[in-house]
């Protein structure tokens, strides 16, 4: 078979071809941002396909979910034939995910077993902490007690090993308690928390060598943010072939916070002493002056070793830096920026090329206000997400409950939603008399309700008697799964739209919404998406079969159904823990605008991109230890931008609680910067020729003299200063002036309006 191979290295550059072709097992890629290294990573994968090694023993991890699809996308166009779709790619998480499904049996994981996401983790924690009436006197509260766990999970320190350790300081803090308890809950409810993920997959790896022994090569993208069990997934993936590539940038390093071990290079280097580096030095995304601009930021951090990072663009426009008087004040600058902007330039932006990035997910709430004010389509990437949602979780945890009776965590939640007549009281009496007679809830109300047992638990009689239909419901469509009609389809769908029924659900979600709101549609979308899953299951799109190298086989007959159901509910838990589903949106292929944390940007790139926000407290985060990392986060944002760059903060804030005004302060980062000083302008000069220039960066693989001929015609530039802003509001500086050193103005000059 012929592959062009022409379609792999077309485009590139010498060192980018180099890389994509290295004989080298062990492989740094090295570079700053926009260089080229996702897409030098794909490449590379698409070339050890059409070197013909098998799909499906090459394991590629990315940072999110997205970032996966993207890929195999790139890939298909590369070299097609459908190759893409037999690799074994996803995040860390949802790649070691399969491996439990398919073997982690060998170890004693049922197969039934959930994962319990950020939220369930804290319920289980705030739980224990009442049970045991713990006194959390330094202040620690659940999600920071969550956090503490998952940092030692991250590092590999089990519950044993910390207690052994706490004991031979002979100190005996409430802590260890906490993590041993909150292990066996987990343990209880048949439930693995995200770290439990990687680290079960590990024990996995270790103890049956041969469910990895067929892997030929693992790549791995955004490789400075990976952690110790992460390194030591990667090790064992590449056990039998040593073939590594990874991709990533120091510089870039922004997860520290969650056990991200930026050490893991050098480890690298020593584990594997004939690692080859490849640094790429050529930015492709950004304007020149973009580029410059965020080199003044990561540059202030000394220990930082020089590296060479060359633009590929002309200057274009300087980025803008503007003092507004409230976050208010400056979410509305924002939309009327936005709005002009594409007035000036023709429509040349679409709503989709803008990216509003935000330090934490707070900032939001003025920003989506105005958003919605100037009838902006856009989707939030932070805060809730998608199956976050109240209504969408109870659905859901009906669905893991169904999965897997034990589920405890899930099955306490939906026991009165929607109302069955048993209160607060009842329900908290029940955990924890499950808790104590040792049994799961399931079993508990099982026996209450035959009367095997009877409660200790106050219950009314109504209250048991629809404890009774509760569990009927749920053992129906356990039934339903089971049954001769569906257990042999895929489509899980019509399972839950039969549960929903059963359950009133409709009414339910209908009577709890506010005037104007329609919260249905969610649970709606959640059948869509149930439905796009397991079609994409169905094509072996999504998750196709992990190779039967076992030789301990394990191929106990699952009806299909409920495989696929287990599927799409560890899928969803592990989408929450980055992004929710893609959001359609916007009319004419407008697309809708983005507004995400930075941390959930990462590896992106838009052509307009805003960093409102940019005060004291707020970057570098007020809650944050470690400036270098928040600086880094800085430059990330800054240099997601490729022809246009906002940073902005408002001079004042009000505190939520108590409502009193604070001074707030433009943050180190800029205002130490050459920058700061220069930057506080207006608004951007549009020229013919930025629009020309911002033309090339947007559209470099087909660029038409039409389109931008297009574009000037639409547009409503007059002259060439034309955009000048009127009204300012009061406090705000009006300051515009070119940067020093950095043209406002592209190459070549002022231009005239044709
Ligand atoms: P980040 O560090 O932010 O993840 P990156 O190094 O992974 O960035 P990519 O996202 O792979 O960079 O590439 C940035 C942009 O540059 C993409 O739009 C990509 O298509 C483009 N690009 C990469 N290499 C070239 C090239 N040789 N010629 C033209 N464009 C390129
Ligand atoms: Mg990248």
């Amino acid at each position: 078979e012929s592959i062009d191979v022409g379609k792999i290295l077309d485009g590139l550059n010498q060192s980018q071809r180099d890389a994509v072709t290295s004989d080298a097992n062990i492989l740094q890629i090295l570079a700053p941002p926009g260089s080229g290294k996702t897409r030098t990573l794909t490449s590379r994968v698409a070339w050890m396909l059409a070197n013909g090694i098998n799909p499906s023993t090459i394991i590629v991890a990315t940072f999110t979910n997205k970032a996966s699809r993207e890929m195999k996308e790139r890939i298909s166009k590369m070299i097609g034939g459908g190759l893409e779709n037999r690799l074994i790619i996803g995040t860390f998480h949802s790649i070691a995910m399969r491996y439990l499904r398919k073997y982690g049996h060998l170890i004693g994981i049922p197969r039934e077993f959930g994962i319990a996401d950020t939220s369930d983790s804290s319920a289980i924690i705030t739980r224990l902490i009442k049970r045991n009436k713990y006194s959390t006197t330094d202040g620690s509260d659940a999600g920071s007690l969550r956090s503490r766990i998952s940092m030692l999970k991250a590092k590999q320190q089990t519950v044993d090993e910390y207690i052994l350790a706490q004991k031979k300081t002979n100190s005996n803090d409430e802590f260890g308690k906490i993590y041993e308890e909150y292990e066996k809950e987990l343990k209880n409810s048949n439930l693995l928390d995200f770290d439990d993920l990687l680290l079960r997959a590990l024990d996995l790896f270790r103890g049956h060598p041969l469910c990895v022994s067929n892997i030929e090569a693992v790549l791995i993208d955004e490789f400075q943010d990976t952690n110790l069990v992460q390194f030591d997934l990667m090790c064992l993936f590449a056990s039998k072939r040593n073939r590594i590539t990874i991709v990533g940038d120091p510089d870039q390093s922004i997860y520290g916070f969650r056990a991200a071990e930026i050490g893991n290079l050098n480890t690298m280097k020593q584990v594997y002493p004939d690692t080859i580096v490849i640094n790429l030095e050529e930015n492709y995304r950004s304007s020149a002056a973009i580029l410059h601009c965020s080199l003044e930021v990561i540059e202030q951090d000394k220990a930082r070793p020089q590296k060479g990072i060359t633009p590929t663009h002309e200057i274009g426009i300087s980025p803008i830096l503007r003092k507004l008087p409230s976050p208010d004040a400056e979410a509305r600058w924002i939309a009327q920026e936005i709005t002009r902007l594409r007035a000036l330039t023709g429509n040349l932006f679409k709503f989709g090329d803008v990216a509003i990035l935000i330090r934490s997910g707070g900032l939001a709430r003025d920003i989506e206000n105005q958003m919605n004010n100037c009838r902006i389509p856009y989707r939030l990437i932070a805060g809730t997400k998608f199956f976050e949602r109240a209504e969408v979780k109870v659905v859901l945890d009906y669905l893991r409950v169904i999965v897997n009776l034990n589920n405890s965590e899930a099955l306490a939640k939906i026991l009165n939603v929607p109302p069955r007549r048993l209160g607060a009281k009842s329900i908290q009496g029940l955990v924890a008399e499950a808790h104590k007679r040792g049994m799961p809830i399931w079993t508990l109300i099982k026996k209450g309700v035959r009367g095997d047992l009877t409660f200790e638990t106050s219950i009314s009689k109504p209250g048991e008697q629809s404890l009774g239909q509760f569990m009927k419901i749920i053992l129906d469509t356990q039934n339903l799964l089971k049954s001769a009609k569906y257990a042999e389809q895929d489509n899980v769908a019509p399972i839950i739209e039969s549960l929903l029924q059963k359950i009133d659900y409709r009414k339910h979600v209908e009577s709890h919404q506010k005037p104007g709101e329609d919260r249905w549609v969610h649970v709606e979308e959640l059948i869509v998406q149930a439905t796009e899953f397991c079609s994409n299951l169905a094509a072996g799109i999504d998750e196709p079969d992990l190779p039967d190298t076992d030789a301990e086989g394990n191929t106990t007959a699952e009806p299909k159904i409920s495989a696929a159901l287990a599927k799409f509910l560890s899928n969803a838990a592990l989408a929450t823990a980055k992004e929710g589903p893609e959001v359609e949106g916007g009319e004419d292929g407008e697309g809708v605008l983005t507004i995400s944390t930075i941390h959930n940007a990462k590896g992106l790139e838009w052509p307009v991109v805003f960093v409102p926000g940019c005060y004291h407290g707020s970057i570098p985060h007020s809650r944050s230890e470690d400036t270098d990392e928040e600086r880094r986060l800085l430059y990330v944002a800054m240099t997601r931008a490729q022809t246009l760059l906002y940073m902005s903060y408002p001079c004042e804030l009000r505190d939520r609680k108590s409502g009193e005004k604070q001074e707030s302060s433009l943050c180190d980062f800029l205002a130490e910067s050459k920058l700061a000083p220069l930057m506080l302008s207006k608004g951007p000069v549009i020229t013919s020729q930025s629009i020309a220039s911002f033309s090339k960066i947007m559209y470099r693989e087909c660029p038409t003299a039409e389109k931008v001929k297009e574009t000037l015609k639409a547009s409503q530039l007059q002259r060439q200063d034309d955009w000048v802003e009127s009204d300012d509001p009061p406090g705000t500086s009006t300051r515009s002036m070119p940067m020093n050193g950095y043209s406002a103005y592209p190459s070549g000059g002022s231009g005239i309006q044709s």
